[in-house]
């Protein structure tokens, strides 16, 4: 039975895990950072603070409308979108710039019980702006969540290595 794309994934994870270990001294693998090997506690709370730069990060279009971040611009996400103002007409709508600011913070976005629970979520990946695309609305996608417990656990073992030295 052919391996399914999740399993190819955990293998060669394995594998480049082994070969970035044998050659740790001058070889970094960012897939593979000790931020991976956080895991959050059951009920902790998710905290209201951005994941990236989600409506601070202000870019203006080829047509002088501007938008959160590039992310946020129609050639990203297509016509279904927020922009928070236009450079031609001086127009600036901070109060949907606020709305974005602050609804992509994690623990706005995360309405999932799924990830309101789950202990990699502070590494866990994910882009407002797609979730804008997706949705219609700021909601976490899960996408991910596969790829996401399976790198969160080869990093894991790779700095156990490391710290024990075996
Ligand atoms: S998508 Fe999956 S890995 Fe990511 S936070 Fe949600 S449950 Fe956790």
């Amino acid at each position: 039975m052919r391996p399914t794309d999740l399993e190819i994934f955990c293998t060669q994870m394995g594998k480049c895990s082994d070969y970035v270990y044998k050659h740790k001294n001058n070889l970094y693998w960012s897939m593979l950072d000790r931020v991976y090997t956080k895991r959050k506690k059951m009920n902790e709370r998710i905290p209201a603070i951005p994941r990236c730069g989600s409506g601070v990060m202000p870019t203006m279009d080829i047509d002088g409308k501007l938008y959160a971040c590039p992310r946020w611009c129609p050639f990203a996400i297509g016509k279904n979108t927020i922009s928070i103002g236009d450079v031609r007409t001086g127009d600036y709508f901070p109060d949907k710039a606020r709305f974005i600011a602050d609804d992509s913070n994690r623990s706005a976005i995360t309405c999932h019980e799924h990830c309101m629970e789950c202990e990699y979520e502070e590494q866990c990946a994910f882009c407002p702006a797609g979730c804008y695309r997706e949705y219609g609305e700021l909601k976490r996608t899960m996408h991910i969540c596969p790829i996401m417990r399976i790198q969160s656990e080869a990093a894991a073992v790779y700095w156990r290595r490391i710290d024990e030295n075996i």
